[in-house]
């Protein structure tokens, strides 16, 4: 059994996902997390008598070998690294809602100290791209943001939603690292620097998994995903065949996993860390262990399980012979209910549609399972990401509805084409074993949307309009590919118009192709509009194109927002002048107050320190009115950043990356104008 090498009870709780180890002094590993009242604390077990002088750090009062450093702010993520190389030891990073904080440990100063309006919910230190600067790449409100070591910010975007976290990788093995975000829409998108190349959906999951990462804990030479889970456990899983193949547990959640050489003997240890304050340091298992690293009632319940699994499997084959030894004696018998084993040429037919709905069953699209004769189908099992609860459906008709044929209405939430894969039971009626046919479909990305026949009537005002060099056949296959048509559905040549409905919300999509190859598409929603382009552009393979593009309602609304984050912009601004007036206030009440008791005038001194009281009373209400205040302002920038986002998505390549960064210069010097002329065009110059 693998034990821990070390372990350390620290009597500071650890905030969760807030835990990083760096060399802050080029040598020794230190490990530094987050701590409750806006501290982050770095334990240093290596040299014993430091003392800091400036303001920031403080010795801890209930350790000798921890120092304080103070946030006065919440902390919200963390992490340390290599900032600056020619420095020769790591940065400590330290992000708020507000603020971006580089620390240079060592010499207890400041790197830099950056306002970042759209908060910093998750860090990651590291290249990205061929920036040839280490960047401190935060993640927040939308937008993500990466700083150099003097805290000029090389790296700008925006994304689909908050950002949760944050990796870098080299996801395409061009030996350049790509940026991983994963966020609140639990979509997980890849950016190679400015452009997305990737984009994953992700459903939600009951347990949340606190600290990832990879070490080789059984010396085989490949990386274990190491997990720290919210209930305190700690497994290390195989990467080929996920089997856990170590655990331990912790009295309370696990906060962070990182990796060192925690007793600067030469070994890097795993280091697990509670929200308790429990440290434990591994070392790999020996080569005695043989990689086992678990205790022997483990395999025990391994073997348990396998002979469980051989028993059913033995089961199943006794069944087949039943049935084989059922068919041979009595071939002649072909009254329903006596057959077990369906004819060898039987075929399962899927077929997708589109389904308007009536008064009792809303729009969807439909799967038709049937088979190609008598038999019936008994039920389906069909597993697909992100469209129903859990990930798995089954439909199972009840014994006088059997049929060889089921229809399931199916309601993807999402825009994204998903592979259903499909397990469907087929027998007889009385069947009691079944042949299970196993198949994949994959449903098209815009399944939801239905052809219509067009009137004029209902046209969308606002569009997207964009010159491609295809042939009109071309962009019918991508059609055909992209939407449920009717079988019977017969496009001529361009020109030509397509209608849909939505089946979500009755919006209708207009696509016409004119025989120049210009294509307008008429939708009032944003980013179905953006869909599409995207679509578009990677089935025809297109770089980079232009898009025109006006959206008259939701520009609108995107105006009134930008009038609200003035509005609280100048709030804050007052409020922060205020608060400042009032600290001025109270720093010569107490002065006063002061001056009274040593005067020994009781009256007078009572007097100030119930003025004391009352203004403290005001400051408090102000810091809740600053705080709702903050929190108006960061929902607004949100919608402001997600606007620029979409309209980057209506263009490709570099007229969207254009785009995105025109709009920033126009927002950084606050000319809307401008930016409304950027979304509609795709460019600030005319
Ligand atoms: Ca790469
Ligand atoms: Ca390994």
């Amino acid at each position: 059994m693998l034990l821990p090498v070390f372990t350390l009870k620290l009597r500071h709780k650890i905030s969760p996902r807030m835990v990083a180890i760096g060399r802050y002094d080029g040598t020794h590993p230190c490990l530094a997390a987050a701590t409750q009242a806006g501290k982050v604390f770095i334990h240093n077990p290596h040299t014993r008598s430091q003392h800091f002088s400036a303001s920031r750090v403080s010795q801890s009062p209930l350790e000798s070998d921890v120092s304080l450093l103070n946030i006065n702010q919440a902390v919200s993520c963390l992490t340390a690294g290599v900032l600056n190389p020619e420095l020769g030891y790591d940065a400590l990073l330290v992000g708020t809602q507000t603020n971006l904080l580089a620390y240079d440990v060592y010499n207890n100063s400041d790197l830099f100290y950056r306002e970042v309006a759209d908060g910093a919910n998750a860090i990651v230190l590291g290249t990205l791209g061929d920036i040839p600067s280490p960047l401190a790449i935060i993640g927040g409100n939308c937008a993500l943001q990466g700083f150099d070591h003097e805290g000029d910010d090389l790296f700008w975007t925006v994304t689909g939603d908050n950002v949760h976290s944050l990796a870098l990788c080299d996801f395409d093995s061009d030996g350049k690292k790509e940026l991983l975000v994963g966020s609140e829409d639990f979509d997980i998108r890849v950016f190679k620097e400015d452009e997305i190349v990737a984009e994953m959906t992700e459903t939600e999951s009951k347990n949340h998994a606190m600290s990832i990462h990879a070490y080789d804990l059984n010396s085989d030479g490949v990386h274990e995903l190491i997990t720290g889970w919210s209930n305190g456990k700690v497994d290390a899983r195989s990467d080929r065949t996920g089997e856990v193949i170590f655990k331990d547990n912790f009295s309370s959640a696990v906060a962070g996993v990182v990796e060192g050489d925690y007793r600067m003997d030469g070994h890097i240890q795993l280091i697990c860390c509670s929200v308790d304050g429990e440290i434990r340091g591994y070392l790999p298992g020996t080569a005695e262990m043989k990689g086992n690293l678990m205790d022997t009632s483990i395999e025990q319940d391994l073997i348990r399980e396998l002979s469980q699994k051989k028993q059913t499997l033995l089961l199943e084959l006794r069944n087949y012979e039943e049935n084989t030894k059922a068919e041979l004696s009595s071939p002649l018998n072909e009254t329903d209910g006596q057959r077990g084993v369906i004819p060898a040429n039987t075929k399962l037919h899927t077929a997708l549609s589109v389904s308007l709905g009536n008064e009792t069953q809303a729009a969807h699209a439909e799967l038709c399972i049937s088979t190609s004769n008598d038999t019936i189908i008994r039920a389906v099992l069909i597993f697909a990401e992100g469209i129903f609860v859990g990930e798995s459906h089954v439909v199972h008709p009840s014994m006088h509805n059997l049929s060889n044929s089921i229809r399931i209405p199916i309601t993807p939430p999402k825009d994204v084409p998903v592979d259903l894969h499909l397990k469907a039971f087929v027998g007889y009626r009385s069947s009691t074993q079944f042949h299970v046919f196993e198949l994949t479909r994959q449903l098209p990305r815009f399944s939801m949307y239905a052809l219509t026949s067009p009137d004029s009537a209902s046209e969308p005002l606002s569009y997207v309009n964009f010159v491609i060099a295809e042939r009109a056949q071309r962009v019918v296959i991508w059609l055909n590919q992209n939407f449920l048509l009717p079988e019977d559905t017969n496009i001529q040549n361009a020109p030509f118009q397509v209608c849909f409905t939505s089946l979500r919300n009755g919006g209708r999509l207009y696509i016409k192709i004119r025989s120049s190859g210009e294509i307008t598409v008429n939708t009032d929603d944003i980013d179905l509009a953006g869909d599409i382009i995207q679509s578009m552009a990677s089935f025809f393979s297109i770089e980079d194109l232009q898009v025109e593009a006006d959206f008259p309602v939701y520009f609108e609304e995107l105006r009134k927002v930008l009038v609200k984050v003035d509005e609280y912009h100048s709030v804050h601004q007052k409020l922060s002048a205020d608060m400042a007036d009032n600290s001025n206030v109270i720093r010569s009440l107490l002065v006063r107050a002061e001056d009274a008791r040593l005067m020994r005038d009781m009256k007078t001194m009572k007097n100030r320190y119930m003025e004391l009281y009352d203004l403290n009373k005001d400051l408090l209400n102000e810091y809740k009115i600053r705080c709702n205040n903050h929190t108006e302002l960061l929902g607004n920038l949100k919608a402001v950043n997600q606007a620029i986002q979409r309209a980057g998505r209506l263009r490709v390549g570099k007229p969207k990356n254009q785009v995105i960064s025109a709009c920033r210069d126009a927002i950084r010097s606050n000319n809307i104008n401008t930016l409304f002329r950027i979304m509609r065009v795709g460019t600030a110059s005319s």
